[in-house]
């Protein structure tokens, strides 16, 4: 479907915004739904501002690992007949005994990427690329708003923007990349989620000193990148930390992730959830896999062993300033320990500082005052991922990410993307089927007078 027209007739029954993982995983319930039901089809389509399909390309580094096992893919754990899973890209792809014999739950980043892109290939007729949407709002209905339509404005590439309707949309437009406050990216201070493309537009030979800041798993890996790519160069971590810590994926603290941890969270006291991110935020927040953390001490061993080093740490240390000069960037340092600061001059300056939640009000403005807030000022939720109403509105405005506090851990993760993209499918057929019955039900006979 293009976006020319100015108002498409259509009613969809749900769009999405967003094809990255959840929504794709999304797409392919659906159309599994559809495949049961072929004589009433669900009509759904998907909207995605890049031009083609992409998931955190700039992080896709050489010899990086998926920190999910392979079956943590779009479709085995709701249905692992599904032709979309990881197992059978790989027979599609003639590599499954290779991949077998490999003996690796975790394959690289790079791999996982192919299989995305393969899965989004099958399902090309349902997404629209180079499609921003910029809001969601009630439809009108006789005079005022429609409690059971919504419209949504997407914008094309060219800058043209068209309306769609739908009874439902799914929101899932990702993490938001965070830089400290007052620091803003440029061509020489990136954040980790543009890091590639920025690397690959720097010629090697002008970095010859680059610092990367952060404590997590991107950190990680792009000190780790800069030290292979960059041989002439000097790299310097810069950890908010004593040093790295470990992520924790051993089999216990990895419940936390299950599909039924979603239950236990959602329906359990607020003291039960507080122990779940007291107990296992390390299992994914500012923490970095083993191996790597292994692989950065032996490098940093070496170096003092030959007495050349060109990898070097600064531990409980932030960044206190940056000040741009000519092509140089300057960093003042403050060290937690003794609250020194000290001064480097680096060629490029990579913030791997995180990320925000998603934030559905974004996209709903205005629209968003029809939906309800608990006490801490975040929204409700339904346990189906839908936003609570304030009102009588029946369309639904369904969640795929920024759930931490209503749904757990695995809220903006892969793990779990499989079964709530299913729970989110079975949420707007049965409405469907209860809209439909509702409308066909005779209309009762009055009583007749007395
Ligand atoms: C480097 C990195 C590695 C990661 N590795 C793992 C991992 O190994 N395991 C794991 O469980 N999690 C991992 N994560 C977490 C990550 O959130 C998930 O992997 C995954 O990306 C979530 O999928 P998503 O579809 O919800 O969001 P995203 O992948 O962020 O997709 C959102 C999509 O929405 C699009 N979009 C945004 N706004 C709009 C709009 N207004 N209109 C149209 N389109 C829009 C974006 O272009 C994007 O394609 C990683 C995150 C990063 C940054």
């Amino acid at each position: 479907m293009g976006i020319t027209g100015r108002r498409n007739q259509e009613i969809y029954d749900v769009v999405g915004i967003g094809f990255g993982p959840s929504n794709l995983s999304l797409a392919i319930a659906l159309d599994e739904h559809g495949a049961s039901a072929p004589q009433h089809p669900v009509k759904a389509h998907f909207f995605e501002r890049q031009p083609s399909f992409g998931w955190h390309r700039n992080m896709v580094l050489p010899s990086t690992t998926m920190q999910i096992s392979f079956m943590k893919d779009l479709a085995t754990f709701r249905n692992p007949m599904s032709r979309f899973t990881f197992i059978s890209y790989l027979h599609a792809s003639n590599r499954l005994v290779q991949f077998v014999n490999n003996q690796d739950f975790f394959p690289t980043r790079k791999e996982f990427h192919q299989y995305l892109e393969w899965a989004a290939a099958g399902l090309a007729d349902r997404v629209t690329y180079g499609a921003e949407v910029t809001s969601i709002r009630p439809a009108a209905g006789s005079g005022d708003l429609s409690p059971d339509l919504l419209e949504v404005e997407v914008r094309g590439a060219d800058g043209t923007t068209s309306v769609v309707t739908a009874r439902n949309v799914a929101i899932s437009t990702g993490l938001v990349p965070r830089l400290p406050e007052g620091v803003t990216a440029d061509e020489r201070v990136w954040h980790s989620s543009q890091f590639l493309g920025r690397f690959n537009a720097q010629s090697p030979d002008d970095l010859k000193s680059v610092a990367v800041v952060g404590a997590g798993q991107s950190a990680a890996e792009i000190t780790r990148f800069l030290h292979d790519s960059l041989p002439h160069a000097q790299v310097r971590a810069i950890v908010p930390s004593y040093g790295y810590s470990v992520a924790d994926d051993t089999p216990f603290a990895n419940q936390v992730f299950d599909p039924t941890a979603v239950d236990d969270y959602y329906f359990g006291t607020d003291r039960g959830r507080d122990a779940f991110w007291r107990y296992h935020r390390n299992t994914n927040y500012s923490v970095v896999d083993a191996d790597v953390i292994r692989d950065l001490y032996q490098r940093a061993y070496a170096e003092e062993v030959s007495g050349v080093k060109r990898l070097h740490f600064s531990n409980l240390t932030r960044v206190a300033e940056v000040r741009r000069a000519g092509s140089a960037t300057q960093v003042v340092l403050r060290s937690l320990l003794d609250d020194r600061t000290e001064e480097l001059s680096v060629d490029a300056l990579v913030f791997a500082t995180g990320y925000d939640g998603m934030d559905p009000a974004r996209l709903l403005g205005d629209f968003d005052r029809h939906f309800q807030r608990d006490a801490a000022g975040r929204h409700r939720v339904e346990r189906d991922y839908r936003l609570v109403p304030a009102s009588d509105l029946t369309c639904g405005v369904y969640l795929q990410g920024g759930t931490e506090h209503s749904h757990g851990l695995s809220s903006s993760l892969l793990s779990n993307i499989a079964v709530r993209s299913g729970e989110i499918a079975d949420s707007i057929m049965l409405r469907r089927t209860e809209r439909e019955l509702e409308r066909d039900r005779p209309v009762e006979a009055a009583p007749p007078a007395a």
